[in-house]
């Protein structure tokens, strides 16, 4: 019996092969990025394995983005800090939604509620109105809530910024430097522009943030203790988020005015 295939039905076979080629072609680039950059990466397999999520089958048929031109270059030395960059820069993979939602800032904290301060084991079986003292505080930030923000909506300062929601992850490959420019402190926004290697600019709140959770996620280390990055995102009043000082404790969040010089207020570059 001859078999006529219709001309719809030929098109969706060349899709499927397409989509199908697309795929192993990807998924060959993400192999021999994970080859050169080790633990400094975020992809295919942690998104399977710490979220239960399979990007391909996120965004339908794409297969993984392709890599962006900062592949090359990562045995050159950094101009930020003058390592090897694969040692201090580490990529991962933007989703645009997780689980049907817009992945913002608001949705990284929906995913990593760390039980919120109210919801802890540890405070509920507490007196209401108890002050915690330093060893409950430790006890709090106890691995398995790791990790978590030191404070969520409603209670916290940006409880409804527009921030919060106006910037999504996109699907493509990220390249954040690990820490904060050493000479980024004690500068205006302008000034943190203004040293800036070529090929690097500012992060959003939500990618600086993805940066720290899916680092810990990734090798279990907090990464900007002691700092926080100004973000390019603008606060209601016209302040920039800072997000950092990343601890046990959770990601801090505050708001700087772009003039403001202080020793905590430094700058996360990411790749272009
Ligand atoms: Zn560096």
């Amino acid at each position: 019996m001859e078999i006529i295939l219709s001309s719809a039905i030929k098109t969706r076979l060349y899709d499927a092969q397409m989509i199908a080629r697309r795929a192993l072609i990807s998924a060959a680039a993400e192999g021999n990025l994970r080859r050169v950059l080790g633990q400094n990466i975020f992809g295919l397999a942690e998104w399977e394995l710490l979220y239960g999520v399979n990007p391909v089958a996120v965004v339908e048929g794409l297969g993984l983005p392709l890599l962006p031109d900062w592949q090359i270059g990562l045995n050159d030395q950094c101009p930020i800090c003058g390592k090897i960059k694969k040692d201090c820069h580490f990529a991962f993979l933007g989703l645009p939604e997780f689980q049907g939602k817009p992945l913002n800032f608001l949705r990284l904290m929906d995913m990593h509620p760390g039980n919120g301060a109210m919801g802890n084991p540890i405070l509920t079986g507490l007196p209401q109105g108890t002050t915690l003292n330093p060893q409950q505080m430790m006890a709090l930030a106890n691995q398995e809530h790791q990790p978590r923000f030191l404070s969520y909506p409603p209670t916290s300062w940006f409880s409804n910024e527009p921030w919060m929601t106006g910037q999504s992850l996109q699907y493509r490959w990220y390249l954040g430097h690990q820490q904060i420019h050493p000479q980024s402190t004690r500068k205006t926004w302008e000034e943190q522009l203004a040293i800036l290697p070529a090929g690097y600019r500012p992060p959003f709140a939500v990618e600086e943030t993805a940066k720290l959770i899916f680092y810990f996620r990734r090798n279990s280390i907090y990464l900007n203790t002691f700092l926080y990055s100004r973000c390019a995102d603008e606060t209601i009043e016209g302040y920039r988020p800072i997000v950092g000082v990343f601890s046990g404790a959770g990601v801090h969040t505050g708001n700087a005015p772009d003039i403001h010089k202080y020793v905590l207020f430094g700058l996360s570059p990411f790749a272009v």
